[in-house]
């Protein structure tokens, strides 16, 4: 019998995470947390106090891993299927409470080594190679399988038992032509058809009619932009979007530009590529780190023409180096473009903030919106279900109107409304 109890992730969109029992063992499949409640929490606490940790479990903001604490000698391995802090933000927090190590492919260990550098935790890091099996001894063994994202080397895991094989898909995209990275791997999936107990699935953008356009179609965009005139060129998008910011870089060389980028978590993400040897962006343009080195720079650069800045803040977070940039960090021009590469993530802090920051910047250019997702769309949900047909389904990574979407468009496919789970945080599915 194989058991899944959800610790996070399903009727929300946030701190994905779920556990899966097989043989009295347990695996926790990814340890994210919740990017609005962690914040909302830790604005003015200390977030490695260990009374922090407790409140930080209790309101939402980590997985729900108060039940399996009491078995933590059965966890035998926390597996991380890609790099994002929805993914993998807990980790630093809680991998402490197990005995077990934590697996991921050479990105994803590599961004949980430096976040865990920063709390000054360090837990047991295995790296598998994308397209690796890890084998328990229990007898499990967890597959990670090629996807595209938005982020490098993620994996749908595929995790294979005697009574069957459960897929987790958090998150996917199929991506044939991704620019930086090889595709989605359709064929293993193939493979695997009818013999998928269950598919857990991210239904992010379920209600979308549509396939999710690949990452070339926004660097074609980006690349064709014409940019000549401006005088500053402030681009944003998303960190750990290591594709986005070598096309960036690309736009840089086009215009004869020298490429600065300014930020905490950007320099965390290039450090986490170069620490690999994916790519080195420190040989495309200065990183710089800390708020003070961002504020000496912005004060000494005379010539902002020369230069294409790409900044932290692209949800008009106050803190972000753009949001201090417009607070009066940078003196803006009305020939200064602000670029954001990037999508508003609808919560309601982050349309108040962008609102804001774009209030602040009503005299300068702005491009905005150009950005394509790394979640699959309905259409990719339906190839998707009809490559492996699976036994049951699961939609994650969602809100309940998400889910419904979902619901409505698999049981088009076929799907009867017994063979779908809409799997609640703490509650336990056996089959
Ligand atoms: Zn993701």
């Amino acid at each position: 019998m194989i058991t899944i109890t959800p610790l996070g992730g399903f009727f929300e969109v946030g701190r994905n995470s779920v556990a899966l029992e097989y043989n009295n063992k347990i695996i926790i499949l990814d340890m994210g947390f919740h990017l609005e409640r962690f914040i909302e929490l830790t604005e003015d606490d200390i977030p490695h106090k260990k009374h922090s940790v407790r409140k930080l479990v209790a309101k939402g903001a980590f997985p729900d891993i108060r039940n399996l604490r009491r078995r933590r000698n059965d966890v035998v391995g926390i597996i991380c299927s890609h790099a994002h802090l929805d993914h993998v933000g807990a980790v630093p927090f809680l991998a402490k409470y197990f005995s077990c190590p934590v697996y991921g492919t050479p990105f994803t260990t590599s961004v949980i080594k430096l976040l865990c550098e920063d709390k000054q935790t360090k837990p047991q890091l295995i790296t598998q190679e994308v397209g690796s099996t890890i084998t328990f001894d229990h007898g499990i063994s967890v597959e990670f399988i090629r996807v595209s994202h938005s982020t490098p080397q993620s994996s749908i895991l595929a995790i294979h038992t005697p009574e069957g094989t459960i897929i987790y898909g958090n998150d996917y995209k199929n991506d044939q032509t991704p620019p930086h990275e090889e595709a989605t791997d359709l064929n293993r999936l193939k493979e695997l058809k009818g013999k998928v107990n269950l598919l857990m699935l991210d239904c992010l953008y379920a209600a979308y009619d549509e396939h999710a356009p690949s990452e070339q179609q926004v660097r074609d965009e980006l690349l064709e932009l014409d940019l000549s005139d401006y005088r500053a060129i402030i681009a944003t998008t998303f960190s750990s979007n290591i594709s986005r910011l070598i096309t960036l870089c690309d736009i840089a060389d086009k215009l004869g530009r020298k490429v600065v980028f300014l930020g905490r978590s950007l320099a965390k993400y290039i450090q986490a590529a170069a620490d690999i040897n994916l790519v080195d962006l420190e040989k495309r343009g200065e990183v710089i780190k800390y708020s003070r080195e961002v504020a000496k720079f912005l004060k000494r650069m005379h010539s902002p023409e020369r230069y294409l800045i790409i900044t932290t803040g692209h949800q008009g977070e106050p803190q972000a180096v753009l949001g201090r940039m417009v607070q009066g960090l940078f003196s803006f021009h009305p020939q200064d473009l602000v670029l954001f590469s990037s999508k508003i993530i609808p919560t309601d802090i982050n349309k108040k903030h962008r609102r804001q920051l774009e209030e602040k910047l009503s005299r300068v250019q702005i491009i905005k919106d150009k950005h394509v997702s790394g979640h699959a769309a309905g259409k990719d949900h339906d190839e998707l279900i009809r490559i492996l047909e699976p036994r049951q389904l699961a939609p994650s990574h969602g809100t309940q109107d998400m889910m419904e979407a979902f619901k409505k468009r698999s049981m088009k496919l076929g799907y009867q409304e017994k063979d779908i789970f809409f799997l609640k945080v703490g509650e336990r599915h056996q089959f």
